[in-house]
């Protein structure tokens, strides 16, 4: 057998602590890796896979227009793109109608940054304690963690952080300088942390009072993730901009930031290459189609309650909470989570971490319920 571990070992820059396994096929919650085991995988490309690895519709979507049309500057239009923008608008909720199109969740969330700026004329941010918003030098200024962000200084000026769930803070923190305050609903990396309803509408409500933008990262909890098409849904929140990636475009890179008639823009003040290319956007377009027609978000709903309520009965000495918001479910353990990824894989399940001591499960929202089953098995022998 060939050693790819090696071969990327020898050639890649380590910035990953990787997991040992290498993949090499995926159907729907179910990878394989190179020795035809199989495994029910829970990371789904760090929650890129919503709707399966090589959903069909997404395959052949890609399939076609890639025979097509691969390429399209944005200075010309395109009939992928259009079509994709027209399905966005419509299944977002009304008053954000309108997008700009990038690759990735840093770069949504660096064109908030810009647009914020841009829109409001003020310089400064607010963030959350834990916030994850990228590695990129504004989305890494936004971000919390110093694991990310020593050594990478001077960051960008102007951010302020506040204790999630903390509506004094935030009162305290947001002035008449600031452009936006960004959230996330439900703090992925920072250890499935579920944002609170009132403290999410009295920050809305603030935002409004000072002039400050509502900036929503729904990078990771988007796409039917939590229960709804997007998590600020729940709260009726109406954000002036939402920062979108991971599960766009059924496992293709791209990323998008959803603006209300709030944000300003004029051409040359911002733009990338790749954003809105035609692959992508077809690949975005039949995955946003399926999930729509088969109101992906009620699985998330229903076959995360079922999981933590299976997860919640687990008795022990090592969990000390279960939380988690539709199929975004974190295990909180008294104990590092390391160890635990490794005999769950042993088990035939990956998992991620969310932070040091947080078991974070992502499965695609299609997973089979008897593989849904097989997975609160797995942690409930690994951690019961
Ligand atoms: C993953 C993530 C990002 C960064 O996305 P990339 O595509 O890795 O740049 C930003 N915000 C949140 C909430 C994320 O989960």
């Amino acid at each position: 057998m060939i050693d790819f571990a090696s071969m990327e070992e020898a050639h890649a820059l380590p910035l990953y602590a990787k997991r040992g396994i290498v993949l090499v096929r995926g159907e729907n919650a179910r990878v394989w890796d190179q020795g035809g085991r199989c495994y029910i995988d829970c990371v789904a490309g760090h929650g890129t896979a919503n709707l399966g690895h090589c959903h069909p519709a997404v395959v052949e979507a890609v399939r076609q227009q890639a025979g097509r049309l691969i390429s399209c500057s944005n200075t010309f239009y395109s009939d992928a793109r259009a079509l994709f923008l027209e399905r966005l608008a419509g299944a977002a909720p009304p008053g954000l109608g309108r997008a700009f199109l990038c690759n990735s969740g840093a770069e949504a969330v660096e064109a908030a940054l810009k647009l914020a700026r841009f829109t409001t004329g003020r310089t400064r941010f607010v963030c959350a304690r834990q916030a994850f918003h990228g590695r990129t030098l504004g989305a890494l200024s936004a971000t919390h963690n110093p694991l990310y962000r020593d050594g990478f200084g001077p960051l960008v000026e102007g951010f302020t952080f506040v204790p999630f769930n903390d509506l004094q803070a935030a009162e305290a923190a947001v002035t008449e300088e600031t452009a936006g305050v960004l959230l996330e609903v439900v703090q992925g990396e920072g250890g499935v942390h579920v944002a609170d309803g009132e403290v999410l509408t009295g920050v809305a409500a603030l935002c409004r009072e000072r002039g400050a933008l509502l900036l929503i990262d729904e990078v990771q909890t988007g796409f039917c993730r939590t229960g709804r098409l997007f998590a600020f849904e729940r709260f009726g929140l109406e954000p002036d901009l939402v920062c979108l990636a991971k599960s766009i475009a059924g496992g293709l890179p791209m990323g998008a930031v959803l603006c209300s008639s709030a944000i300003r823009a004029q051409p040359n003040k911002h733009g990338t290459t790749f954003g809105g290319n035609p692959l992508c956007c077809a690949a975005a377009s039949a995955s946003l189609g399926v999930m729509v027609e088969t109101r992906l978000w009620e699985q998330a709903e229903r076959k995360g309650e079922r999981l933590m309520t299976r997860l919640g009965a687990i008795r022990g000495p090592r969990v000390r909470q279960v939380r988690g918001l539709g199929l975004m479910v974190g295990v909180e353990l008294r104990e590092k989570v390391r160890p635990y990824l490794d005999r769950l894989a042993a088990e035939g399940v990956l998992a991620l971490p969310a932070g040091p001591n947080v078991l974070r499960l992502l499965p695609p929202l299609t997973i089979e319920e008897d593989d849904l089953g097989r997975v609160a098995e797995a942690v409930e022998r690994v951690l019961g």
